[in-house]
């Protein structure tokens, strides 16, 4: 490499880094970013977020047809599966998506540099790629942005094959007769409905007794129920002790039941910060207890001119919390104002139907001892959703007893992944419940159901 020297290396080319790199570029920083896998965007888009949705919109569109289209009147022949086409579609999504940061790298003209990054004292960064030697880069700021890894359990002893990861489970070639997911978080629900659908017969283990911990209660109860219909069977208040191949397949034991034997295994109990071997120790940056690193609120670390933003500081795991922080941080860094507000960071299950929510849920305003009001509005009640033949679930407002400010949504149904996005911008520009009830929503919308919820808020619903 000829020019070593930057004013912003970024460390991690995930949806937090790449889009603080962009963002740096447009600021007018000379920046660098640093990725050791060969494709630009993270877990999110090589195995993570992309991946998993082009299957989890190809699985549903298999199962529609198999089963749902003819309430519309419409009739098809015999249904098959091409399972190759369906992973090939999933992997064009892929490419075309690291493909695209690429260009944009381009366009901003943001040096790209393949290889492992570590800290080193003194603003620089030494980098190392198979086949080539250590190349030492030096920035006035560097930002860690490398992410978050699979979370593992003592004695489930992945093998990639008859145990495996996400990572496996978005490329089994074959549908497995019979898959348990281990964990009943977004990863499980999401990939154990792809394969549901596909024809597997999924059971969920869950060591709490409820499924997608932190979610509000009543919708993550409403989203349970709908999942089981469609044949997800969920075993909670389970903890899996173990899991290992064993001849074909894979064996699980748990406190309390028998061992079951299954095809393949999935484990999905959350994620860890990717902070090892990162060179953190010759900076001085300590760790907290589970390998995250603490952050001021300009993102800055310990150690002078060094960042770190994303699933490597605390806070919850998404790519879009990531982003808003990759921008936030630099933005401070060119003196502007940069700024995350962490109440009103949507979180999205895109099961089907999809689980949504912004804000705080009936359990958390009830800890806190906040007084509210709640209006819900249930979608078999809209129109649209009757149309579509998508009646399941319901639009929940929470606002604040005194003010109406509104405090949190909670979505189970059709589209709520998008449909949250109306209550994360109310809720960014302090919105009351009265106002999104006195707010002009298309008809016939999916959209009508939050309208018909803040109403509901105040008792005055319209269609219920
Ligand atoms: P998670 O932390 O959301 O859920 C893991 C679940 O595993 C928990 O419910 C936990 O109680 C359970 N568990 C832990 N140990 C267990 C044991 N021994 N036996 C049985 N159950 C056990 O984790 P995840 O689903 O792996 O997701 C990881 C991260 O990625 C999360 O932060 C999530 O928000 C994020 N993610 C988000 C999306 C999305 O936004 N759609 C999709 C995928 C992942």
């Amino acid at each position: 490499m000829e020019d070593t020297s930057f004013d912003i290396i970024v460390i991690g080319a995930g949806p937090g880094g790449y889009v603080a790199a962009i963002r740096a570029a447009q600021l007018g920083f000379k920046t660098a970013c640093v990725e050791k896998e060969d494709l630009l965007g993270g877990t999110c888009l090589r195995v993570g977020c992309i991946p998993s949705k082009a299957l989890l919109e190809a699985s549903e569109k298999y199962h529609e047809t198999k089963s749902s289209l003819a309430r519309f009147g419409v009739k098809v022949g015999e249904v098959t599966l091409d399972l190759p086409a369906m992973l090939q579609h999933k992997d064009g999504v892929v490419k075309a998506n690291t493909k695209g940061i690429e260009g944009l790298f381009k366009k901003a003209k943001i040096t790209r540099v393949l290889g492992h990054a570590r800290l080193a004292e003194g603003g620089k960064v030494s980098v190392e790629s198979t086949g080539n030697p250590p190349v030492t880069l030096s920035a006035k700021h560097i930002i860690i942005a490398t992410g978050s890894k699979v979370a593992m359990l003592p004695d489930v002893k992945v093998d990639g094959k008859a145990v495996g990861t996400s990572n496996d489970a978005i490329a089994y070639t074959e549908v497995p007769k019979h898959l348990v997911v281990i964990g009943a978080g977004a990863i499980g629900l999401e990939l154990g409905s792809v394969w549901c659908r596909l024809g597997a017969k999924v059971t969920v283990l869950e060591y709490l007794n409820r499924i997608l911990p932190g979610m509000d209660m009543e919708i993550s109860t409403q989203a349970q129920l709908s999942l089981a219909k469609q044949g997800l069977e969920f075993k909670l208040g389970t903890r899996v002790k173990s899991a290992r191949a064993d001849g074909n397949g894979a064996i699980v034991e748990c406190d309390g039941m028998d061992p079951i034997r299954c095809d393949k295994v999935l484990v999905a109990v959350g994620r860890v910060p990717n902070t090892e071997n990162l060179g953190l120790e010759s900076v001085g940056i300590k760790t907290d207890g589970r390998g995250r690193i603490p952050v001021d609120e300009k993102y800055a670390t310990t150690a002078p001119g060094i960042y770190a933003i994303g699933d490597v500081i605390p806070g919850v795991m998404l790519a879009h919390k990531a982003e808003e922080e990759g921008i936030a941080c630099v933005e401070i860094l060119a003196g502007k104002h940069g700024h995350v507000n962490y109440n009103a960071i949507p979180n999205v299950v895109y099961t089907h139907p999809e689980i949504a929510s912004v804000g705080k849920s009936e359990e958390e305003l009830k800890n806190d001892g906040i007084a509210y009001k709640k209006g819900s509005f249930p979608f078999l009640a809209n129109g649209r959703a009757r149309a579509l033949a998508q009646t399941e679930g319901k639009v929940k407002v929470l606002a604040d007893a005194h003010t109406d400010r509104i405090l949190g949504v909670h979505i189970v149904g059709a589209r709520a992944g998008d449909l949250i996005a109306e209550a994360v911008v109310a809720m960014e520009f302090g919105a009351s419940s009265e106002d999104i009830a006195r707010t002009s929503h298309a008809h016939p919308t999916l959209a009508e159901a939050l309208k018909e919820a803040a109403l509901g808020v105040d008792g005055r619903s319209i269609h219920i």
